[in-house]
């Protein structure tokens, strides 16, 4: 039987969770979850100067809100550990420098600008931008004569003219010309190891089966793959997913609009509803289905049917599920996402009775898109927030509608406590008395309970807002 795989996220705390790196997460997530397998999450900060602590702790946080638990990663217990790359500096120091005794890297000693001038004389003669090999055959001296002028060294891989070639689990059969690389960093002049020579390391330290990632890292797997042979680890078996597009076709970015997980969260979207749509991009999923909850996921995910192409994010969809979503949440649980939008609109929500709020949830909840729009939906169930607008301005205007309400009005007035009955008496008085009918009678009535022309069933706004409130409406929109 074939060992459960391990696979792992490995982001870079650099900025917020892009919805990108997010849906790399899922794959790994569901691929683990799916196969019995470990999924395990990696921070690779070693690039000081662009990793933040908020980034990292933001990060945890929408990884726990999508839901995508990891097995092994801070602050889990995990044989692997440590699982922050910066508290892995000794494992690379040694690494390193095993790769020296095998004569394999050397000092290289070049300065940015150096490095920049190169790049752009062989740009200029239309030839491919990569390091040409200066430092690789320094002798002994001109080292110590570099050094001595205060230089500190990075340390290159020599690339041996060669063909490197994998089986990628979407992509099948990838080859790539070694030479034209150039010799690549594996520690940088500061000491700290690059990107690609730690992945390779934590990679195989960590017993990872499969690496899961976005198709931007090809090139990447060709230089890992070289570092693989170098130390003699079996390489893993590399799955490249295609990339979230914008509808330009050009990859997701901030000009396209929202693409953090985070402003997708502060936007009212259910972690549910994000995961089944990153889920649903390049439909990995069978027979078109769409709205598909976790286990569903899990049960029917395969890597191998992922698209090849990318996937254009399309928000308009993300809100149909989303919506969608919200109408199907139980409503005890969608009170609690709602709370910090209620908050945010000036609800007070410890000062609501619960059961009477979980009625005018339970109406309006089939109206909402986004959690964020409640405010603009329980508005017309509160005195201080209740305002005519202009459209219903326009109806109160007209003298028949005014008839309705005082009618509507003179009933309620005289009738016992009972809001149920009272409404459907009400209305059937108030037809009787005025002979108005359909949206006549209706519309009038609506738009003094709620000042708006659209809303939630009329009888269930009556019994919510109770009598009292009802007439004091009455009485404000006929005065
Ligand atoms: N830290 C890399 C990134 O965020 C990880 C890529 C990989 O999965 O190897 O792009």
């Amino acid at each position: 039987m074939a060992p459960k795989p391990r696979v792992r996220f490995a982001p870079s705390p650099t900025g917020e969770l892009h919805v990108g790196n997010a849906r790399t997460a899922l794959f790994n997530w569901i691929f683990a979850r799916h196969h019995g397998g470990t999924f395990i999450l990696r921070i690779e900060d070693t690039d000081a100067s662009r990793s933040a602590v908020s980034y990292q702790k933001n990060l945890l946080n929408d990884l726990n809100w999508l839901g995508l638990d990891w097995d092994e990663g801070p602050h889990k217990n995990g044989a692997y550990g440590p699982y922050k790359q910066s508290e892995r500096l000794d494992i690379y120091r040694k690494h390193l420098q095993k790769l020296i005794d095998l004569d394999l890297v050397y000092p290289c000693y070049c300065t940015e600008e150096e490095l920049e001038e190169e790049r752009h004389a062989l740009i200029l003669s239309k030839r491919m931008p990569r390091y040409m090999g200066k430092c690789r055959n320094l002798m002994a001296r001109e080292r110590i004569k570099l050094e001595n002028e205060g230089r500190k060294p990075s340390f290159r891989f020599k690339v041996q003219p060669q063909v490197i070639e994998f089986d990628d689990l979407i992509r099948g059969s990838m080859k790539f010309e070694g030479e034209a690389m150039g010799d690549f960093i594996i520690v940088r002049s500061n000491g700290m190891p690059a990107y690609n020579f730690a992945v390779v390391i934590d990679d195989h330290l960590m017993g990872i089966t499969h690496v899961i990632r976005g198709e931007d890292h090809l090139s990447n797997t060709a230089l890992q793959i070289m570092l693989y042979k170098a130390f003699g680890f079996p390489p893993p078996t590399f799955v490249h997913h295609s990339l979230i597009l914008g509808k330009d076709r050009t990859k997701l970015s901030k000009r396209h609009g929202s693409v953090s997980v985070g402003e997708f969260r502060k936007q009212g979207i259910l972690p549910g509803a994000l995961i089944n749509y990153l889920g649903l991009l390049g439909s990995s999923f069978t027979e078109g289905r769409e709205v598909m909850s976790r286990d569903e996921m899990i049960t029917g995910f395969a890597l191998e049917r992922a698209s090849k192409s990318g996937a254009i994010f399309d928000e308009e969809k993300l809100r149909w599920l989303n919506a969608i979503y919200i109408r199907s949440c139980r409503t005890e649980d969608l009170i609690e996402w709602l709370k910090p939008f209620l908050e945010q609109a000036g609800y007070k929500t410890d000062a609501i009775a619960a059961k009477w709020l979980n009625e005018v949830i339970d109406l309006v909840k089939t109206e909402l898109t986004t959690l964020a729009e409640i405010g603009s939906h329980i508005d017309i169930f509160f005195d201080d927030k209740f305002e005519i607008t202009a459209e219903a301005k326009k109806i109160l205007e007209k003298e028949d509608a005014v008839q309705v309400i005082k009618a509507f009005g003179e009933y309620l007035k005289t009738a016992a406590d009972n809001p149920q009955e009272n409404y459907l008496a009400a209305i059937k008085y108030t037809k009787e008395k005025t002979s108005a009918k359909g949206k006549d009678l209706f519309m009038p009535i609506r738009v003094a309970l709620t000042g708006k022309v659209h809303g939630p069933e009329l009888d269930k706004v009556f019994a919510l807002l109770g009598e009292n409130a009802v007439l004091k409406r009455l009485k404000l929109v006929t005065s």
